[in-house]
């Protein structure tokens, strides 16, 4: 038995914040009763803004993350299709297995772990397809498996120098509602996200932006699909009605939460992440350890996964968070398991809860016996977060 408050510091689920947890915290009601309606009309309007859409469609499935990378697929393309990816961590991974698993022809860019979406080499591939066979392009915008950002718009711009008419669908999961995600701007036709990251909600939904392109491709994509058909979500868009029984009281949560999101301001939320990442990679470059992204040009401002020396077992670090101090950290996923731990630093965090993470992250690699000394990360985040914060006061 832990004693004491748990801390969740993983990258999703992240903490709930109370007005949310509260929100959530609802009788049961009638999703066909008239004035239903207004709650998914609410949260769609507020998505909308959050992913910086000017038209298109909001669609909310219950299910996750994951339904809605199947969402996305099933409703566009059609058997046999040729989409291109990259894979360059465990969730792009997945995504292009699901995408072979489903019956696409799937063309692969594999590229080093801690590696960005490989921009120019897309961009290859794309001028090379003079028959227009590669009907869309896979972007993981943030692989929260080695912390990494990818450059979505310059994808966006490979697709407009060759003249390409592939649909871009972006993985979102852990990017949007935290960082900074433009769907009109970058030309996104299918975005995908969860509730639980940046939504600060419990798993339960996959909530997808779909352009009018790819709500054309809609039109006579010819994937199976039946539970997650688009077109039984059609008077969701304008009257807020679900074709079955929604999760309610997650609806309620997303409510709150987007709200949220729009009080604070979208840009005021994607500078709070920044600065909150910075802190962090100023406690990883105090411990002398190294970060599994490639450059500091991709460092995500959601997740840092940080490899732990050799000789150390990153699972032990995470056992003694977990078991000792009572606080979550990321583990190592598929290849990196045992040499990465994760550090989510996304949502409902301030530095308050983030210097706490680093001192329990600091605790536990050194009892796992990583040399680090006690206090010097965290004295590095906190002179960070702290830097022209301090009042002048008169000598006395
Ligand atoms: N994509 C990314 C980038 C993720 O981080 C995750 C989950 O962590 C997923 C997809 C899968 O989402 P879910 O677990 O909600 O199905």
């Amino acid at each position: 038995m832990t004693i004491g408050q748990s801390h969740l510091f993983t990258p999703g689920p992240t903490p709930i914040p109370e007005a949310v947890r509260r929100a959530m915290n609802v009788a049961a009601e009638d999703h066909r009763a008239p004035g239903f309606g207004a709650l998914a009309r609410d949260i769609s309007a507020g998505l909308r803004q959050i992913m910086r859409m000017e038209r298109g469609n909001v669609f909310l499935f219950p299910g996750s993350g994951s339904a809605a990378w199947e969402a996305a697929i099933t409703n566009t393309l059609n058997p046999g299709d040729r989409v291109l990816m990259a894979r360059h961590g465990h969730f792009s991974v997945l995504w292009a297995q699901m995408a072979e698993r489903l019956g696409l022809d799937v063309e692969l860019i594999d590229v080093a772990w801690g590696a960005g979406c490989p921009v120019k080499e897309i961009e290859r591939r794309l001028g090379a397809d003079k028959d227009d066979r590669i009907k869309a392009v896979f972007v993981t915008h943030n692989e929260t498996a080695t912390g990494v950002t990818s450059d979505v718009a310059a994808v966006r711009r490979a697709l407009d120098m060759t003249f390409h008419d592939a649909l871009l669908f972006v993985d979102g999961v852990s990017s949007i509602g935290s960082i900074e995600f433009r769907m009109a701007d970058w030309g996104v036709d299918l975005a995908v996200t969860g509730s639980q990251k940046g939504f600060m909600c419990p798993a339960g939904l996959g909530i997808l932006g779909v352009s009018d392109k790819a709500m054309q491709a809609a039109k006579t994509a010819t994937m199976r699909r039946a539970y997650f058909e688009f077109a039984d979500m059609a008077n969701l868009q304008d009257d807020g009605v679900f074709p079955y029984t929604p999760p309610i009281p997650l609806l309620h949560g997303m409510r709150a939460s987007v709200g949220l999101l729009l009080e604070e301001g979208i840009d005021t939320v994607i500078a709070r992440h920044a600065r909150m990442a910075t802190g962090v990679r100023a406690a990883v470059q105090a411990w002398g350890l190294e970060m599994v992204a490639e450059h500091p040009s991709l460092y995500s401002d959601t997740v840092t996964a940080i490899r732990t020396p050799m000789h150390i077992d990153a699972r032990e670090v995470i056992a003694i968070a977990y078991d000792e101090l009572g606080a979550s950290f990321g583990g190592g996923l598929g290849r990196l398991a045992g040499r990465v731990f994760r550090i989510g630093h996304l949502d409902w965090v301030n530095e308050g809860s983030l210097a706490g993470a680093l001192s329990m992250a600091e605790m536990a690699m050194w009892r796992a016996g990583v040399n680090i000394e006690l206090g010097a990360g965290l004295a590095s985040a906190q002179r960070y977060w702290s830097d022209g914060k301090r009042r002048d006061r008169p000598r006395v």
